[in-house]
């Protein structure tokens, strides 16, 4: 349970948060966390029960306010404060170097917490929290990460933009 990339750290957040949008619930299970964790690079044993899946669907709520500009910096920051360890390196188990954040003790629910909050502090650090958004389509609630250029990206897919597009024409032409 490592962060290996600032990159993976945030990939996790954004995941995490669009398991549960407004498109149906997809963390039902222990054995769908399970798969989650397993996807996105966590190597075995990932052993989750249902307490794990609880505590993980409440940091997951926990993180969402991030995306949605609601008081970002203070809630990444109490997220750290109350999860985060000093950071320290490991090569454990001959993996290469890597920055673990999180007690080595910690649930999966805490490690979450940890990684998620640091991976997302550097890169709104990086990038300003106007790189962390939730999708502008009125049907979406996904939530993306894009490194903030000219214009910030206001969709999560090409498909959110082009539906949308195709709406407000369609409401201008009837
Ligand atoms: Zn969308």
């Amino acid at each position: 349970m490592d962060i290996q990339s600032p990159d993976r750290a945030v990939r996790l957040a954004v995941d995490l948060v669009n398991t549960r949008t407004l498109e149906p619930e997809q963390l039902t299970t222990p054995a769908r966390l399970r798969t989650f964790l397993l996807e996105h690079g966590e190597p075995e044993p990932v052993d989750v029960d249902e307490a794990d899946l609880n505590a993980v669907r409440a940091v997951r709520e926990a993180v969402r306010p991030v995306f949605h500009g609601d008081s970002p910096a203070r809630v990444l920051n109490e997220l750290l404060e109350q999860y985060a360890v000093r950071p320290y390196l490991s090569d454990h188990d001959g993996t290469p170097w890597h920055l673990h954040v999180a007690r080595p003790d910690a649930s999966w629910a805490e490690w979450l917490a940890a990684t998620t909050a640091l991976g997302l502090a550097a890169f709104a650090a990086g990038h300003g929290f106007d790189a962390l958004r939730v999708c502008a389509a009125v049907d979406c609630e996904r939530v993306f990460a894009h490194a903030a250029e000219k214009r910030p990206r206001r969709f999560c897919t090409p498909r959110c933009s082009s539906r949308t597009r195709v709406a407000s024409y369609r409401a201008r032409h009837p």
